[in-house]
């Protein structure tokens, strides 16, 4: 439930009627909007009678949320949400550009291209060192090394680091020492992991899990915001059809749903979503076409070499030209990169 407030509410007015409305058991948030002020009901609302909350002299209208998730939901927020990282955003009017390899593979490797995407204009540097791999024998990445080489990487750049957790034993390890924490694809329903991340501070870049509807995918932001973590940045990167020429089938409607539905950033990650490297390129115009927050993309300086994820894998070169490239759409749908 969301009761929005005339504009001429007093502090202590409004203070009144949130406690009112949480003796009935409900948590209440006011929103401070530019146009207006709102507060969002969460918790179980049965007991309330809108008519009543309506008669406050300080209530313009009271509305139902229909949906299942509410802090995630754009009518708790009617603004656009914007993430900061400790300065550098993901939301609002620059579009965020995260690139940098599958996995951390050596010091050298991530170094080199950490300063390579860092020249061309990336914002953020990716790179998994914790690896969530479908063969038990494939390279599960460097783990804790991993990640002190992106730290390595980040003091050389001055890039922020995003990089995946895979288990809620490590949540404090990643807190001290990474700026952005993926939660991949085949995590987006571990409620445990959401749960933990949720009593944390830090951003977190949600991908959306190989067949989730758009819906379960906020629910699971909502796991992490219901906790007081309202850092949500949310990822797609292709979902499972029946469609098996490209890796994944890339859902680009995902986009202006999301932005209808929510307050949150979303950003495309055209790689996995294709799996091949030349689609890299077409994917990301659409993405920024289409209205994205952000792109993360996957850069490697040898991918016929590299340890994980190679055929999607762009080389600083091909990065370089399609920035220029996608710094011309971005203007046309009045963005900038
Ligand atoms: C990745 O970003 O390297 C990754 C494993 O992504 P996803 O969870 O989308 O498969
Ligand atoms: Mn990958």
């Amino acid at each position: 439930m969301v009761v929005i407030l005339k504009q001429k509410a007093k502090q202590e007015e409004i203070e009144i009627l949130t406690r009112q409305i949480e003796a009935k058991g409900v948590s209440v948030s006011l929103v401070v909007g530019s146009d207006v002020n709102i507060l969002g009901l969460v918790g179980d609302t049965s007991t309330i009678d809108p008519s009543v909350i309506e008669a406050n002299r300080i209530v313009e209208r009271v509305m139902k949320v229909q949906e299942p998730f509410k802090k995630a939901n754009r009518m708790f927020h009617p603004e656009d949400t914007i993430v900061d990282i400790n300065g550098a955003k993901i939301g609002g009017k620059k579009i965020a550009m995260i690139a940098g390899p599958c996995s951390v593979e050596s010091e050298e490797q991530i170094t080199e291209i950490a300063k390579e995407v860092k020249k061309i204009g990336a914002n953020f540097l990716r790179g998994g060192a914790f690896k969530p791999r479908t063969s038990p024998y494939a390279f599960q990445g460097m783990k804790y090394e991993g990640l002190e080489l992106l730290k390595k990487a980040r003091e050389n750049t001055g890039l922020p680091i995003v990089t995946e957790l895979m288990s809620p034993y490590d949540i404090e390890t990643f807190v001290e020492n990474v700026d952005v924490i993926q939660v991949g694809a085949r995590n987006m329903q571990n409620f445990d992991l959401l749960k933990e991340l949720g009593k944390t501070n830090k951003p977190i870049l949600l991908k959306r899990g190989l067949s989730a509807t758009i819906e379960e995918w906020l629910m699971s932001a909502e796991y992490i915001m219901a906790g007081g973590n309202e850092n949500v940045i949310l990822c797609e990167r292709g979902i499972r059809t029946f469609e098996n020429y490209t890796r994944n089938t890339l859902d680009l409607s995902a986009v202006p749903a999301v932005k209808k539905l929510s307050h949150l950033p979303i950003v495309i990650d055209p790689s996995h979503s294709a799996g091949k490297y030349w689609m890299v390129e077409p994917l990301a115009k659409a993405a920024v076409a289409v209205g994205a927050d952000g792109l993360i993309i996957e850069v490697h300086n040898d991918p016929a070499n590299a340890l994980c994820d190679g055929p999607q894998s762009i080389k600083p070169s091909k990065f370089a030209k399609l920035m220029e490239e996608l710094r011309v759409i971005a203007a046309a749908v009045g963005r900038e990169i």
